[in-house]
């Protein structure tokens, strides 16, 4: 852990929220990923003056279908020249969450087509769960 004097916590325009967009199955996936938040923390590098990211955590939804591995080895190329280059990536991944209309309750899925883990019908709308979101950057 680093001490909390060598790091600022950014707590403004937190958490960001990039939407993946479906159907989107195309090689390199997580490559795209990596580009997208690289670009939102160089971004916030210029308009919040920090030079450095020493830790990012990303969360994933459980739906967006994103090798973890293939994302961390993305993430280092494409951060080799940049703010985020060395910094540590933590990878949190998150339930889905589905609204049964049966049981007229919010309910954790861990993929499309699941039945709700209460009643087991099938009457389930799927509200999040495929978005990657930027949760906390530790900077200089
Ligand atoms: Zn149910």
């Amino acid at each position: 852990m680093l001490e909390p004097s060598c790091y600022r916590l950014i707590a403004t325009a937190w958490p960001l929220t990039i939407q993946l967009w479906m159907h989107q199955h195309r090689p390199m996936h997580e490559m795209s990923l990596c580009e997208s938040a690289l670009q939102i923390i160089e971004a916030q590098a210029r308009i919040q003056t920090f030079h450095r990211v020493r830790r990012i955590v990303l969360e994933i939804g459980t739906l967006a279908t994103i090798d973890t591995d293939a994302l961390r080895w993305c993430f280092e190329i494409v951060a080799a020249h940049g703010v985020a280059r060395g910094a540590t990536l933590d990878i949190v991944v998150v339930p889905a969450h589905a609204w049964c209309q049966a049981c007229a309750l919010a309910v954790d899925i861990a993929q499309r087509g699941d039945a709700c883990p209460r009643c087991g019908g099938h009457a389930l709308m799927t509200d999040s769960g495929d978005a990657l979101r930027i949760k906390e950057l530790e900077v200089d």
